[in-house]
């Protein structure tokens, strides 16, 4: 017998049909032999719905900034609510069940109101109740602290409880259910040929999470790969019968790349912007005092790069759109005071990730970037890579030409292309 953890997005538990529809799929993975743990969301839009209200009363954009710890309050009643439903579904069915707040499943966080991390998962309770024959259903994104105060995860946490809580029970697979077929190549509401990857490694998700893919939470995908739970990203919108083990992507720390492709996927971000500085005194100095600047500013800088010029140094710099006008008055003041000659911007920028453990052996890769971003005609603003990325920024208008191209160029168009799904789960 083995044990699942099972996690449904807002999208997948939305409305009362939706619910039965997960009540079906958690009663046919009990009847099949399996101990169950599910991990739910707020239905639908309820933590925005939540969120907007909060607004409304206290006339305030962010309420969680001056009311941290009524906004968790507040919002850790969304997932209470589908939980109980489902628990309610699923005993309607004739299975056993029990619904656990984080709380009462203890899912142990740090004080940090709505950004709270998990520090440890105490899962006598939950391990109780499966022995017991139930299956536990835990309200997703929310956890108590050391001080007994309830607490958030951040928006999208709940894919994170139910890895935390896969890991902590030595679940022999945690299943994130959503509303589309698994992790794509791209974008499939941007890029028509996307298709699904069967399998990639937890360090390639990582990345493509990263890089803006919204399919899961980076959190949760870091804790998967710290923990090595093998995490499969499917449908809840697939027939129930459909055998979970063979659909949707399987997320592993060293799966077998069965399609030998250099790249495994492609992700966007939008928003942001690069500082010009130059004519800077050359040196190490100069561009430390920049990025600590800019570090105390609260700013945290993308991508770098120095380059000698004719009358001094030019050095660029990229953040996000939002943190530009705090980044351009530390810019400033500093140029100034070193005697630069001044700082330029451009916003409207994307980041455009290529991602793939196979760009390792293959050679021409920088290349066949290059060329196919000349071929769409867009201005290269800058370069960054890790071990396993190269990431590219573009101006926004040409950012869908160049992620297509791309996606064409490195062959990662599938004949068996699964058709995009709903979209939007977030
Ligand atoms: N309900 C929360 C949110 O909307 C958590 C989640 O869905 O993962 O962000
Ligand atoms: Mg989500």
């Amino acid at each position: 017998m083995s044990l699942i953890v099972q996690k449904y997005g807002g999208t997948s538990v939305g409305s009362p049909e939706r619910l039965q529809a997960v009540a079906d799929r958690v009663v046919a993975r009990r009847r099949a032999g399996h101990d169950v743990v599910v991990v739910v969301s707020a239905m639908g839009q309820a933590t925005d719905e939540l969120l907007a209200l909060a607004s409304q009363v206290t006339g305030r954009a962010r309420p969680g900034r001056t009311h941290p710890r009524e906004v968790d309050m507040l919002l850790t009643a969304g997932e209470r609510v589908s939980m109980a439903l489902l628990a309610m579904a699923i005993r309607e069915r004739g299975e056993e069940a029990i619904s656990l707040t984080g709380s009462q499943a203890a899912i142990i966080t740090d004080a940090s109101h709505t950004a709270a991390r998990i520090t440890e998962v105490r899962a006598e309770r939950v391990r109780e109740a499966v022995a017991g024959g139930k299956v536990v259903i835990v309200a997703g994104f929310q956890g108590v602290s050391r001080e007994r105060e309830i607490t958030t995860l951040g928006r999208g946490g709940s894919d994170t409880t139910a890895v935390a809580l896969a890991a902590s029970l030595g679940a022999d697979r945690c299943e994130v259910y959503t509303d589309v077929e698994g992790v794509f190549t791209a974008d499939p509401r941007r890029i028509p040929g996307a298709r699904v990857v069967r399998t990639l490694s937890h360090a390639e998700m990582v990345e493509l999470a990263a890089a803006g893919a919204q399919v899961m939470h980076p959190r949760a995908i870091e804790i998967a790969a710290r923990f090595d739970v093998a995490v499969r990203v499917l449908s809840s919108f697939t027939d129930p019968e459909t055998d979970p083990e063979t659909t949707g992507t399987l997320i592993v720390s060293t799966p077998e790349h069965m399609e030998g492709l250099v790249l495994t996927g492609i992700a966007a971000s939008p928003g942001q912007a690069k500082l010009t500085l130059y004519d800077l005194p050359s040196g190490l100095r100069t561009a430390t005092e920049v990025l600590r600047g800019i570090a105390e500013a609260g700013v945290s800088v993308d991508m770098i790069s120095e380059a000698p010029g004719p009358s001094g140094m030019k050095l660029q710099i990229s953040v996000m759109e939002d943190d530009l006008d705090d980044a351009r008055t530390v810019c400033r003041e500093v140029v100034e005071r070193l005697g630069g000659g001044g700082v330029d911007e451009i916003s409207g920028l994307t980041r455009i990730t290529l991602v793939g453990s196979g760009m390792h052996d293959a050679p021409g890769v920088y290349a066949r970037i290059f060329e196919t971003l000349l071929e769409v005609g867009t201005e290269l603003q800058g370069v960054s890579t890790s071990a396993i990325s190269i990431t590219v920024l573009v101006p926004s208008a040409h950012a869908e030409s160049a992620m297509r191209a791309l996606h064409d160029a490195f062959e990662l168009e599938g004949a068996g292309a699964v058709p995009s799904a709903v979209a939007g789960e977030g």
